[in-house]
């Protein structure tokens, strides 16, 4: 049977692209059989649903064709590898269980946290807390920022940490919406004291998303005190949040000033060079190896967050496992183009970018492509140079190509320095921003 399970694999790996073969079935495993019945065990429970989802039937016939009669194939899911989706729950830790390792999602780590100028310091900060927990200065740590950001990766990542550090620390990691049930339920059943003792044991205090705390008094009110005891004892506290507190409605004034007493961080939306090392990261993770071109066209337009980053290769992998086909420029684009919307304007060429600039700027289009380093001239190349990056998501080298041979750091750098200048000079600001819309609507 053994030998049964290598062929039928042989036989699927012949059928199946590279990646959906490596992804999903390099990881399984035999664990046991009879005459007519193979155990597979699966790394998670995910892994077992797109499995069952996807390649069931395929899987199934492959192993009656190789046999010659039915068999009946079994999966189980590894115990000790499967992660908790729920990362919501109250995880509880004491030295008689090891119960917190269910509840701190463990694939939030420190180290697969990709780091760029958008989250360098929440990054560091978070780092500083778990590398000695309840220091006055960084307490409470309160990281805020949009969502798919990396707030939740952070706050797990942080749990994580304290436990590799010190095995016996006690961990409460709860959403702020579930410490709310926790204690309405307490409430109910009469425990609140049970509820206020469990939460003030804790020698870390991880709550994510506090926006939640918002117009529920009787909650902030406990909120307030397991807060202040906790740290009164040197407790170290973590939230995070979608925005910053003065900006929450429906806040006591108290509650307001504790959280803003330590340290605020904010998490950004990753720049370029830092969505091209998101997508490489996860490309890998995911058994994907994608050319260069690929990742920066993606990086390019799907910009609002990690999240939708993560869920485009996710997607990329589900389309070409689905219809069987390998991963090239025509299904990324398919993709990009689903997830940013129809009408985006990936189409459009670098000749009808430059003639709209010239139109705009009076600059000849052969000067815009050409070598004059005069200063209205390179600024209208340079803005040409930037919105075929931001329209068209052109390579880098590809854009080099249009003007004149370029190098790609030097269109990096005329992509940079408009970037900037969008932020610190009006007349340009109005005029990349309009040509843009121009150019984007035109071909809605
Ligand atoms: P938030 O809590 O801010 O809404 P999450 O922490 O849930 O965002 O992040 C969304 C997804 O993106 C998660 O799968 C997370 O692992 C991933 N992610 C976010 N930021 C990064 C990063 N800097 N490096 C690697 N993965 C990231
Ligand atoms: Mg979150």
């Amino acid at each position: 049977m053994d030998n049964f399970w290598i062929d039928i694999k042989e036989q699927l790996k012949a059928t199946l692209p590279d990646h959906a073969y490596n992804t999903w079935f390099e990881p399984i495993s035999l664990i046991g059989h009879t005459d007519n019945e193979l155990i597979l065990e699966v790394p998670n429970q995910f892994f077992y649903e797109w499995i069952e989802s996807h390649y069931k039937n395929q899987i199934n016939n492959t192993a009656q064709t190789l046999a010659g009669n039915n068999i009946n194939i079994k999966y189980t899911v590894a115990l000790e590898k499967q992660p908790t989706i729920e990362t919501t729950s109250i995880v509880y830790s004491n030295k008689k269980s090891n119960s917190y390792k269910a509840n701190l999602n463990k694939r939030y780590s420190f180290s697969n946290f990709i780091e760029g100028p958008n989250n360098q310091f929440a990054r560091a900060a978070a780092l500083a807390v778990a590398s000695s927990p309840g220091q006055q200065t960084f307490n409470p740590l309160l990281i805020y920022g949009g969502v798919g950001l990396g707030k939740t990766h952070l706050l797990h990542a942080i749990g994580n940490h304290i436990i590799d550090e010190k095995e016996s620390a006690r961990i409460i990691i709860a959403s702020s919406e579930k410490f709310t049930l926790d204690f309405i339920s307490s409430i109910q059943k009469n425990k609140t004291i049970d509820f206020s003792r469990t939460y003030r044991k804790t020698d870390v205090l991880l709550i994510d998303d506090i926006q939640f705390f918002q117009k529920k008094e009787q909650t902030q009110e406990q909120f307030f005190h397991t807060f202040n005891d906790l740290y009164q004892h040197g407790k170290q506290i973590v939230m995070t949040s979608d925005r910053l507190p003065s900006e929450m409605k429906g806040l006591t004034d108290r509650l307001l000033s504790r959280f803003e007493s330590g340290l605020v961080v904010d998490v950004q939306p990753p720049d370029f060079e830092t969505r091209v090392a998101i997508l490489m990261e996860k490309a890998e993770q995911n058994g994907l190896d994608m050319p260069y071109d690929m990742v920066e066209f993606m990086a390019t337009h799907i910009k609002s967050s990690v999240r939708e980053l993560e869920s485009t290769i996710i997607r990329l992998l589900a389309y070409s496992s689905l219809s069987n086909c390998e991963i090239d420029f025509e299904l990324v684009k398919k993709v990009v183009r689903e997830r940013i919307g129809n009408g985006a304007p990936i189409d459009i060429s670098a000749t009808d970018i430059v003639k709209r600039v010239a139109e705009a700027t009076k600059i000849n289009e052969k000067d815009i492509v050409g070598s004059s380093r005069r200063r209205p001239i390179a600024e209208a190349r340079q803005i040409s140079v930037y919105l075929c990056r931001e329209i068209m998501g052109t390579s880098l080298m590809d854009i080099g190509m249009h003007f004149g041979g370029r190098d790609h750091t030097t269109i990096l750098h005329a992509c940079r320095n408009i970037e900037k200048k969008i932020k610190t000079d009006k007349r340009i600001g109005y005029l990349v921003r309009s040509l843009q819309q121009d150019l984007t609507f035109s071909l809605i």
